[in-house]
């Protein structure tokens, strides 16, 4: 199973259009490969071997096209030859959320030889003919048809009678048919090595050392260490046992021979010394994921160590984990994104600090005597994955979202958004190092208001969003899923996921929905949400480049002032906080004190949710949370 679909062409395709396929993933095969979708063009002669089908028709179909039209309930009517403009069909209030096959078109002006008469069960209009007359919405003939699979097992079929031959949009419309004509098709498979990987996940040493873990962390203090003496004895016993099911399991990983050696050192340096604080120094730096980045490769962690966004206090935590490592991310890693740090990884089973919102492992968080030299971070792709798609899923239902067909198919497939989330982390996590930064990247967690965090992780982001768009044109596959993803787990998920303290993730998400708006890039109408996708790349790349004009200008300016500046970025956008002391400005702030009175006269919530996100947190608040410990 292929992550993106296949094609049978029955006859000629334009170059641009086969193009603009390729481009995005679609792999033209023959029809003896089982296609997913079968693109009969205009007089050609369907094959019938793929389960959807795209149909390109003229005025006069063959009659092989006019008998599978009309076992769906389409009749074809010669319009006479006309250049009309296309738009969406108005939705009744209370229609379901569909897809949207115009997604990345807007208005589109094509020629229609034909126009489509719909008498059937599964079938509805995506397209007609926009009248001047009616200027709010589009009610003159069909153009675009979509016929639902069939309990007799025929995929969809995406019926346009109009000229594709030739312009963006055509194009566009035509990528949007083939996905929406793959709908049904199988979800793409695991990766291999996750199938095999069960002989570890139920190996009895494996399944005590959870165990064990889990007895030992009972015992444990917020520092990690055993202070009440009377537990000895029992915490002597389980690190003796932990130890030896980590020796049983070093076969299954002999990369990590050298660090797991050095574990049961430490342990045991642990026993011996009375249960003091933990120091998992020694091992920690022969720890090097970064080292070995192949698909599949699988590692045994055990450290004592808090978990961000999980667990706060330094318990001993085991993880299994595989590393991701998709051909498209090795390539780009090697040849434009270099990240000699990043560890794209997922789960395969992991103990209680982990069974939290947790997506990251990351040295430092492992306790040590002394800071060592960082040289690798690995986050949990596959965790990033699953909560994307389920909040995302529940954000389109609620606000009635028509999603691109593609995007629909994103949010099903878990190994597709995996390799998405890989490819955005992978930009994403380089770039806080990279650009016109008016401050040392890496004392970033310097204490300062909140809001700064929240431009830098956005600013990494967008970044990510902009070469996604580059990549896009450059026929990187993966690269539109990345747009999709960024765009919709900043706007639905970060806003709405944690307290309404100091929430710098959930500020960026809010900026980027209110800059979308105040653009009339998206929009929240007859409380339905609208995309203008042809528009999203240009205004989101803008909101990043108000960030980077911000930085390069702070290179120049003094902290406090790069600060205020940075405040206007946002408070340009955003709504402060009626009690705001820092709304007031220069008049109103302590700006003849320290920088850390500044921070202090910023509210905890200095950016409170909009009324549109009161009420989502309020309609999907229960799915999020539900995201807790969430792998798959
Ligand atoms: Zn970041």
């Amino acid at each position: 199973m292929t992550l993106f679909p296949t094609v049978l062409l029955t006859g000629a395709l334009p170059d641009a259009s086969r193009a603009h396929l390729e481009r995005h993933g679609i792999v033209l095969v023959d029809a003896h490969e089982h296609p997913d979708v079968e693109v009969v063009t205009a007089g050609a002669t369907p094959v019938r071997g793929a389960r959807g089908t795209v149909v390109l028709t003229g005025a006069h179909p063959s009659p092989e096209v006019t008998a599978l039209l009309a076992a769906h309930g389409v009749t074809v009517q010669d319009a006479g030859p006309g250049r009309v403009t296309l738009g969406r069909p108005v939705p009744l209030p209370s229609a379901a959320v569909d897809l949207d096959l115009l997604a990345w078109t807007s208005s589109p002006v094509l020629d229609v030889p034909a126009t489509l008469v719909l008498d059937g069960e599964g079938v509805s209009a995506v397209a007609r003919v926009l009248r001047d007359t009616d200027a709010e919405g589009a009610t003159g003939p069909v153009v675009v048809a979509l016929c639902d699979a069939t309990a007799e097992g025929t995929g969809p079929v995406v019926v346009v009678s109009a000229d594709l031959d030739e312009g963006p949009a055509a194009v566009e419309m035509l990528l949007d048919a083939v996905h929406a004509a793959a709908a049904d098709r199988p979800l793409t498979a695991e990766p291999a090595a996750a199938a095999h990987a069960s002989d570890l996940v139920q190996h009895p040493a494996w399944l005590r050392l959870r165990a064990d873990v889990g007895a030992l962390r009972a015992l444990q203090v917020k520092d990690g260490s055993i202070p009440d003496t009377d537990a000895h004895p029992e915490a002597r016993r389980l690190a003796a046992a932990i130890a030896g099911a980590v020796s049983t399991l070093v076969p299954f990983v002999p990369h990590d021979e050298d660090y797991l050696a050095a574990v049961t050192k430490d342990l045991a340096r642990w026993v011996d010394d009375g249960f003091g604080v933990p120091d998992f120094l020694d091992s920690l730096v022969l720890f090097h994921p970064e080292r070995l980045r192949v698909d599949g490769l699988r590692h045994l962690v055990l450290f004592p160590m808090y978990t961000q966004n999980g667990s706060t206090d330094r318990r001993f935590e085991a993880v299994l984990l595989e590393v991701r490592w998709p051909e498209i991310v090795a390539h780009l890693e090697a040849t434009r994104f270099s990240n000699r740090m990043f560890v794209p990884v997922r789960f395969l089973d992991f103990t209680a600090g982990y069974d939290t919102n947790s997506a990251v492992l990351f040295p430092e968080t492992v306790a040590v005597r002394e800071v060592p030299v960082f040289t690798w971070g690995a986050i949990f792709a596959d965790r990033e994955a699953a909560r994307f798609r389920r909040v995302v899923r529940a954000a389109a239902e609620t606000t009635r979202l028509a999603l691109p067909p593609d995007a629909a198919r994103l949010l099903d497939d878990q190994r597709l958004a995996e390799e998405t989330f890989v490819l955005w982390d992978l930009v994403h996590d380089r770039t806080h190092m990279r650009g016109d930064l008016p401050f040392d990247p890496f004392m970033i967690k310097q204490r300062m208001p909140y809001f700064l965090y929240s431009l830098e992780e956005l600013r990494c982001d967008l970044t990510a969003f902009r070469h996604a768009v580059a990549l896009e044109r450059d026929g990187v596959p993966h690269a539109r899923y990345v747009q999709y993803a960024v765009l919709f787990d900043r706007i639905f998920r970060f806003p709405v996921t944690g307290t309404r303290v100091r929430n710098y993730d959930g500020l960026g998400g809010q900026l980027l929905f209110a800059w979308l708006h105040q653009h009339h890039v998206l929009d929240w109408t007859d409380s339905r949400l609208t995309v203008d996708w042809p528009r999203v790349p240009d205004a989101v790349i803008a909101l990043g480049e108000q960030i980077e004009q911000l930085y390069w200008r702070s290179i120049d300016r003094p902290k406090t002032a790069h600060w205020l500046a940075a405040y206007d970025l946002v408070s340009a956008t955003l709504t402060p906080h009626p009690a705001s002391v820092w709304a007031g400005g220069k008049a109103a702030l302590p700006v003849d004190g320290l920088p850390k009175d500044l921070t202090d006269a910023m509210l905890p919530d200095e950016f409170p949710l909009s009324m549109f996100y009161e009420a989502l947190a309020r309609k999907i608040g229960d799915v999020v949370a539900s995201t807790s410990g969430i792998t798959a």
